[in-house]
């Protein structure tokens, strides 16, 4: 297995490229979608956050209301402390099930996480950046995800700065050009990826750096 993180601001076409290294064959493992997927109707975290923050955060078809929880931790760091304690072990565990079911094969193995500058983890052999200026993402955010202006600024400020994310890049793809331009850097980050040395079959995933969760869920991304 070579094992990468993958990053970038919301809007800036994290998912995008995500997808194109899927189509080279990268397996990726996303971490907004294991968020999704450990809190989903019959789960112990959603049981636990349902305990802990009432019947509030739960829509009527029983499963999560994100849009309730985000409320209730964006103006209580405590709840949100509380939030991060049940669901991040969760994600960290699915995530380190899937690193290590792919760890004697010779996959391309991304970890699609959004938050990787704000929750720092080792034990990658590398990790791309997708950049673009900020005002890319507030163009895409409104044009394409459905976002107002204040809402797609205010998310953005949440998040680590364009400067702090490209500081720990060890590959950029700059994505504020269209999607042509985007293609060839593809072709070199795939080449690149390819000449990264593959990790023993014994591999053990590293979890990351405790207590340095999100400062806020995002529950559009
Ligand atoms: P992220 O996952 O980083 O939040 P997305 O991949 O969803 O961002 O991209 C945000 C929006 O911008 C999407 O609608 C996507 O199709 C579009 N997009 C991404 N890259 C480009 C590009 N190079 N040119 C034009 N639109 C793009």
């Amino acid at each position: 297995m070579i094992l990468v993180g993958l990053t970038g601001g919301i809007g800036s076409g994290k998912s995008t490229v995500s997808s194109l290294l899927e189509d080279k064959g990268a397996v990726i493992i996303d971490a907004d979608a294991i968020v999704r997927e450990v809190q989903l109707p019959g789960s112990p975290v959603l049981a636990k956050l349902a305990e802990k923050f009432g019947a509030e955060v739960l829509a009527s078809d029983g499963s999560l209301d994100r849009q309730a929880v985000a409320n209730i931790v964006f103006t209580d760091p405590d709840a949100l402390k509380v939030l991060n304690a049940i669901v991040h072990p969760a994600v960290g565990l699915e995530m380190n099930r899937r690193m290590i079911e792919q760890r004697t094969t010779n996959n391309v193995v991304i970890l699609d996480i959004p938050l990787l500058t704000e929750n720092p983890r080792e034990g990658l052999q590398g990790k791309i950046v997708v950049d673009v200026p900020v005002e890319v993402q507030v163009e895409r955010l409104t044009k394409f995800r459905g976002f107002d202006e204040a809402d797609a600024r205010a998310r953005i400020g949440r998040q680590a700065t364009r400067e702090q994310r490209l500081e720990t890049a060890d590959f950029v793809l700059d994505n504020a050009g269209d999607l042509a331009a985007l293609e060839p850097q593809i072709e070199k980050l795939w080449e690149w990826l390819k000449s990264l040395p593959q990790l023993p079959p014994d591999y053990e995933p590293v979890t990351p750096i405790p207590n340095a969760g999100p400062k806020t869920p995002d529950t559009k991304s």
